[in-house]
């Protein structure tokens, strides 16, 4: 490939956003090249939990966040039921502390017109048997679910060749080039130059850019990407088929997967570096004992298969966009309004469940600043009528 004017848009990354925003700007029918320096769907994608969010757990921080969660939990039920887990729809969302406001709680899920239903201790036990009821003071009902991050990442790929993307793995991306303030494409590790009209960062776990901000983004004014981290314990066989969160055990959750059971403790921790993690074994520590305090019969040495491991990604700009237990918004960076090279932008999801979101904020800003006419644009598939 070579270099020189184009309309061309070399996505840089080929994890569920990068995909997904193939999809979206392919469908409005701009030519997209995406590069991938593994597999797709090989980072961060890779490491979650598969836990497709109705936003039943930021409700009473974000209604919008809530609201958006909702939104793509529905468009990826339409747009991929091939990568939902189970076909009974729900999680339950349990409360362990009597004196946990439930009302705020059941005020913010309405007013994030979160569907919920109040469970019976009943009802709750004979669905999770193991469970130990003394911890539980009370179970609601939301429409969360389990999902397959890899079949969505998949089904979405299978959708950008069809929209003619160009999608190549095992291409890692050196830089970005640029001249007088504006990207002009980017440099392989092979030592390729591509040229592009608009160049998307949507390497989330891409090491170079947070250790090397300066040498892999040209021209940027200062910022400081951050890491949001974690610990995961997944048993087999698995302990229950119902997922649940415990809302006031730091989300303390539960999402099973076919003969798999994936605990989370719900606490996450910002990182400076994606590579060369310690796993901190006090955390998986407080995963395990959470596991065992609320399924007292669960054995840990006679578990047939455990597995532990720490996830990190790349999701915000900055550190105080992802403190603890806070879900960050999904957000693209446009880089020269933040006075550094034009027409380079940078995806932060958030959330995996947030793909929609991102693909869609993507297409309408760089749709906004092509200037070739207005585009009579195709929605992307998850917005076109019936999804
Ligand atoms: C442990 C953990 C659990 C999570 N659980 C959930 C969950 O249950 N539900 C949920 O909604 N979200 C979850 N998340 C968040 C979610 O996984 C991420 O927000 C999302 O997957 C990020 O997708 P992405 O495409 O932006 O990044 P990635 O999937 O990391 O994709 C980036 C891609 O860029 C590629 N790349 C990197 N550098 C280069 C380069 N130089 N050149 C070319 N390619 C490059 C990488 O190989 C990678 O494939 C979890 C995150 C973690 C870490």
């Amino acid at each position: 490939m070579s270099t020189g004017k184009t309309d061309r848009i070399v996505i840089v990354g080929g994890g569920i956003s990068g995909v997904a925003s193939a999809v979206s700007l392919a469908s409005a029918g701009v030519p997209v090249v995406l590069l991938e320096s593994g597999k797709l769907g090989g980072g961060a994608t890779s490491l979650a939990q598969g836990w497709l969010h109705s936003g039943g757990a930021f409700a009473e921080a974000s209604s919008e966040m809530a609201r958006l969660c909702l939104r793509s939990l529905q468009q990826t039920e339409a747009f991929c039921p091939q990568c939902l887990e189970s076909p009974r729809s729900g999680m339950y969302y349990l409360t362990s502390d009597i004196q946990t406001p439930t009302n705020a709680l059941k005020k913010a899920w309405g007013e994030a017109g979160l569907p919920w239903k109040e469970v019976g201790r009943n009802q709750l036990l004979a669905a999770i048997p193991e469970l130990n009821p003394e911890l539980v003071q009370k179970a609601y009902l939301l429409p969360d679910r389990a999902f397959r991050p890899d079949v969505l990442t998949e089904t979405l790929a299978a959708t950008a060749r069809n929209a003619g993307v160009e999608i190549r793995t095992g291409v890692g991306v050196e830089r970005v080039t640029s001249e007088d303030g504006q990207a002009t494409g980017v440099v392989t590790l092979q030592g390729e130059e591509i040229a592009a009209s608009h160049v998307i960062l949507s390497a989330a776990s891409l090491p170079s850019l947070l250790e090397h901000p300066r040498t892999f983004l040209p021209d940027q004014p200062e910022h400081t990407p951050a890491a949001a981290t974690t610990e995961l314990v997944s048993v087999r066989p698995n302990l229950t088929q119902i997922p649940f969160v415990v809302v006031d055990r730091h989300q303390f959750n539960h999402i099973p997967h076919i003969g798999t059971s994936i605990f989370h403790s719900g606490v996450w921790r910002t990182a400076k570096t994606t590579s060369g993690l310690t796993k901190s074994e006090g955390d998986f520590e407080s995963v395990w004992n959470t596991v065992q305090e609320f399924f007292p019969g669960f054995e840990r040495e006679a578990c047939l298969e455990c597995h532990e491991w720490t996830g990190t990604s790349i999701e915000a700009l900055g550190a105080d966009q992802i403190e603890p237990g806070r879900c960050p918004w999904p957000t693209v960076v446009n880089h020269g309004a933040e006075g550094g090279v034009r027409n380079l932008w940078s995806l932060y999801p958030g959330r995996a469940t947030l793909w929609p979101v991102l693909a869609d904020l993507i297409r309408e800003e760089i749709l906004a600043k092509m200037d070739r006419g207005p585009l009579k644009a195709a929605p992307a598939p998850w917005n076109s009528q019936g999804n």
